[in-house]
């Protein structure tokens, strides 16, 4: 039985990040009057993350998302065709009406540890030298979407061959990040 996809920028090696990377624009896949997002900034924290909400390309059983921060991401053109998938979500995520893919996630509450940074898939960009993926967020989560539980050994077995941690939510870092956030802002920690 062949392997599924994790995700086209993985499954056939991952590319290296270039040093003087300074970004690059995504563009949808809309074939005419495409809507491009110019990254004026190297991504970071880039991973796999296995939730329902982030966008997917075809057949991979993974997103791929970084984080840049807001003052970098500039919708260039067609940006008539953006709508926010759930407008109630903490993360809006900016999608094409016309073809789905999602171009950025934004969060507008100022309190949250993650505020300031918008969430990008690299992958919709020409260039190269993107921030590499790290680990792989919300593994188990792919089992709501579809994925045999069965099968979960087996691909967390892929990961790892990957040099992708994978982990059931974010990796400890970031975990810490917001705990640390929530520690300050509850005054627990000064
Ligand atoms: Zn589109
Ligand atoms: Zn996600």
């Amino acid at each position: 039985m062949s392997q599924p996809s994790l995700h086209p920028a993985v499954d056939n090696g991952i590319q290296p990040a270039s040093a003087s990377f300074a970004g690059g624009t995504l563009q949808c896949k809309c074939s005419s009057n495409p809507v491009t997002v110019e990254i004026s900034s190297q991504t970071a924290h880039n991973h796999l993350c296995g939730c329902s909400k982030c966008w997917k390309p075809e057949g991979a059983l993974f997103s791929q998302v970084a984080v840049v921060g807001r003052e970098h991401v500039k919708v260039t053109a067609n940006a008539e065709k953006l709508a926010a998938v759930d407008p109630t979500a903490v993360i809006k995520r900016f999608a094409c009406k016309d073809c789905g893919v999602h171009m950025y996630g934004r969060i507008d509450n100022e309190n949250h540890p993650f505020y300031g940074l918008d969430f990008v898939h690299t992958e919709l960009s020409p260039q190269t030298g993107w921030a590499a993926p790290q680990f792989a967020a919300f593994v188990s989560s792919i089992i709501e979407t579809g994925t045999d539980p069965a099968s979960m050994d087996s691909i967390r077995q892929a990961l790892k061959a990957k040099n992708l941690e994978p982990y059931d939510c974010l990796s400890p870092a970031l975990m810490d990040a917001i705990a640390t956030h929530v520690a300050k802002a509850s005054g627990v920690l000064h």
